[in-house]
């Protein structure tokens, strides 16, 4: 803006100061005009006044009195009268004296020293106007002295004839070409002197103006016969344009010439340039203000605007980023279907979620739709295509998108129409789609799993049921149903279904309920009931409490038929009760049984008394054994007793000894054909192994391993006894060796010392 007005500016001030120019140039023209004219008229004066004094010079030479005869008075003053602008005409005798006049108080006045007299005087040229400024005293300023010079017939100077030209008469000529109240037109001497000026100034007609410095001198020094000048006046003293033009026409041989100038005031000359130049410049500076009002405004405007747009920008960013936020925390891909360029944008997380880098694919409308799962294709056009059309307010569906890597993952596409045209037509729809892959797995892996629980269920016919206890309003699955012999879904109450159960089932499970709900505690329990359809059944309840908040606000659990199992267990038990009766083996440990012991016995009795041979009976009791079983629990008991069955395995090795089990923790060894001698070697081979075992038994007060008591026995059987005895015999004696502190073994019969060893053995008598 500052450059175009700078530019505006320049152009303005160069047509300015061509029209400036051109406007002096033209006033210029114009002075050079009127001065002509002044020049014109003048010289047409001075021409006439030349011939009027030719004449009267002429007249002269034939006169023999020239100046003296009283006609010649007359003559002067008819002359006079008859030359207009002519005030005096005067013959001047050789000498300077006038002789002749038509003002009468002029004559006899002696000029001799008068610059007009002197000059003709000492060089005259008889064809010569002498034009010099004459002092008129009675008007008190310079007229326009005219004069030729008289010789006689020889040539000799003998005086001088000279009119006085009066200066108003030029008036009128010069009154006609002031044209402005500034103008001023005057005639001036050689020398410097104004003889007239109009209009007339005083001062104009005491001031010489042929000084250095003022405008005149610099005219006459130019030599010009016309000047153009700008400058102060010396007269007016303002700053002028003035035009001098010289009158000195050839044919008058004027011996110095009259000068003409026309002036006029500068600024008046100026001043319609110059209002013509403030106008334009106030045009341009109205145009400059209002251009940069307008400029400013515009750029207000634009500042605003610019403000307004990164405020806007702003916004949209930070809408942006909270979109890209929203998206980023719900895991949700963007696409940005452009429908009426075709052009698809996805962000980033949609690229990653199809597995491919963002814009891997140039993305067109039609190939969005090559991506989609055939199966849902149908569904999904109808919804796009119902919505497009206004049907609904967005769609949201669940279908398949192709990754990839060619497998299908689940996608929940939720869109909308985010632009229309002006024709309602959708020109943009926007849409995300989550990644529900991974929900629909597991749902598919519960369906799965429930169906498979159904069926498991119905084989199994185990149901589940719940009891809310807000309103004691059961629920059951439909193989509950099956178990009370009801048709699914028929409604009975808590107290109904009780009711079924045997009145001791119904206890237990009153108590286990009650329990659950005041500590929480789960049951399990194998219960019996009469069904609606008065079937005896078995079921195995299984609940439990489910707390919230501190209060138990249900029951949940389940209800399985397991009437066949029992029945199954009942003969199981009853096949292995039979088969019990017929084993020789104790379960636990491995060893023979009471049974076997009983047959071994009696069998062996009757050889041994056949044979006449000894029969020994070893009767072991484990030391303190409730103690363990107190301290280790019963399954660590049971434990034990295997491990100390082992170890006494290992203590008889010879064939006809044989180690049972009597009956809880207490075995039996029977030896055949031994002594009470060789039993008791048998005896202190088990303590001592026992003993070695070290099995732990810290509540045992005997020792801090586990111990035994040995009871031995040994008779030579007979009639008179039976082997009823020896059994009391050896359970005699371990009654002595426990009496007597355990572990240790006793002898029922009187016997040899026993060896020495680091068990205390000890005789009893039975
Ligand atoms: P003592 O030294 O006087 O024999 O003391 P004790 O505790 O061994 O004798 P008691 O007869 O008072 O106790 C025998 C215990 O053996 C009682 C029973 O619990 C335990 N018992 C019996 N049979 C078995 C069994 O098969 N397994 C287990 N773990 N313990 C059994
Ligand atoms: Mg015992
Ligand atoms: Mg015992």
């Amino acid at each position: 803006m500052a450059l175009a007005l700078l530019v505006l500016l320049g152009t303005m001030a160069c047509k300015l100061w061509r029209e400036h120019g051109l406007n002096r140039e033209k006033e210029f023209d114009r002075l050079q005009t009127q001065a002509r004219v002044v020049d014109e008229n003048l010289i047409r004066q001075l021409q006439g006044v030349n011939r009027a004094l030719a004449g009267l010079r002429y007249d002269l030479y034939y006169s023999d009195h020239p100046g003296e005869t009283p006609n010649m008075s007359r003559r002067l003053q008819l002359l006079a009268d008859a030359m207009p602008g002519v005030r005096d005409l005067s013959i001047l005798d050789k000498s300077g004296i006038v002789i002749g006049s038509n003002n009468k108080s002029a004559l006899g006045a002696d000029l001799h020293q008068s610059p007009y007299f002197e000059i003709p005087q000492a060089s005259p040229d008889y064809a010569a106007l002498y034009i010099s400024p004459n002092y008129l005293p009675s008007s008190g300023f310079y007229a326009v002295g005219v004069s030729k010079a008289v010789s006689e017939v020889d040539g000799q100077f003998i005086g001088l004839i000279s009119a006085t030209l009066e200066p108003s008469y030029f008036d009128t000529v010069m009154q006609s070409v002031l044209y402005a109240p500034d103008m001023t037109v005057s005639i001036t001497h050689n020398d410097g002197r104004v003889f007239i000026m109009i209009p007339p100034n005083v001062k104009s007609l005491n001031t010489n103006i042929n000084v250095p410095g003022a405008l005149f001198h610099r005219h006459v020094q130019s030599g010009q016969t016309i000047s153009q000048l700008v400058g102060q006046s010396k007269v007016l003293g303002d700053q002028r344009m003035l035009v001098f033009r010289n009158i000195q026409p050839a044919e008058l041989r004027m011996y110095a010439p009259l000068t003409v100038s026309v002036s006029r005031n500068l600024a008046e000359v100026d001043a319609i340039w110059w209002d013509e130049a403030k106008l334009n410049l106030g045009l341009l500076a109205a145009f400059g203000t209002i251009a940069c009002i307008g400029l400013a405004y515009i750029h207000k405007h634009r500042r605003a605007m610019h403000l307004a747009h990164i405020e806007i920008q702003e916004a949209l960013k930070e809408t942006a980023q909270r979109f890209e936020f929203g998206l980023k925390g719900a895991d949700l891909g963007l696409w940005d279907w452009n429908m009426a360029k075709n052009t698809m944008v996805f962000s980033d997380r949609l690229w990653q979620m199809l597995g491919y880098q963002p814009n891997e694919i140039l993305l067109r409308g039609g190939l969005w739709w090559q991506l989609l799962h055939p199966q849902e294709l149908p569904v999904l056009r109808a919804a796009f295509i119902a919505h497009i059309k206004g049907h609904s307010p967005s769609y949201k569906l669940e279908h398949r998108v192709r990754h990839k890597d060619g497998h299908w993952i689940w996608v929940l596409d939720h869109a909308m129409v985010a632009a229309r045209d002006e024709k309602g037509r959708v020109t943009r729809v926007l849409g995300t789609h989550m990644d529900v892959s991974e929900r629909k797995q597991a749902e598919a892996h519960l369906a799965a799993a429930t169906a498979l629980q159904r069926r498991t269920g119905e084989i199994a016919k185990i149901g589940g049921w719940e009891l809310d206890l807000s309103n004691m309003l059961q629920t059951w699955t439909p193989e509950v149903f099956l178990i009370y012999d009801l048709s699914v879904g028929t409604p009975l109450s808590l107290d109904e279904s009780l009711n079924c159960y045997t009145p001791d089932s119904r206890h237990k499970l009153e108590q286990a309920m009650a329990e659950a709900i005041r500590y929480g505690t789960p049951w399990a329990l194998e219960l019996q009931m009469t069904t609606t359809a008065a079937r005896q059944v078995w079921v195995h309840s299984h609940g439990e409490a489910i707390v919230q908040e501190g209060h138990t606000v249900r029951l949940e659990g389940t209800l399985q038929d397991i009437t066949e199992r029992m029945q199954f267990q009942a003969e199981l038990q009853r096949a292995n009760e039979q088969l019990a009766e017929l084993s020789v083996t104790d379960g636990l440990t491995g060893v023979g049984n009471r049974r076997f012991f009983d047959q071994c016995l009696a069998s062996e009795w009757a050889r041994s008394m056949r044979q006449e041979q000894s029969l020994a009976l070893l009767m072991i009791d484990i030391d303190h054994f409730k103690l363990y079983n107190d301290a280790y629990g019963h399954l660590s008991g049971d434990n034990c007793l295997r491990e100390v069955a082992r170890i006494l395995n290992t203590c008889i090795c010879r064939p006809g000894e044989l180690l049972m089990r009597y009956g809880g923790e207490e075995f039996a060894v029977l030896l055949l054909d031994t002594d009470i001698a060789g039993a008791t070697v048998v005896a202190r081979r088990c303590l001592e192994r026992i003993r070695h075992a070290g099995q732990p038994h810290k509540n045992s007060p005997t020792a801090s391993h586990v111990t035994l008591s040995v009871g031995i026995a040994s008779v030579i059987p007979h009639k008179d006894i039976s082997e009823q005895d020896l059994l009391e015999q050896a359970d005699a004696a371990l009654y002595e060796a426990k009496r007597q502190g355990r572990d240790r073994h006793m002898c029922a019969t009187q016997g040899p010392p026993p060896a020495p060893g680091p068990s205390q053995s000890e005789f009893y008598l039975g």
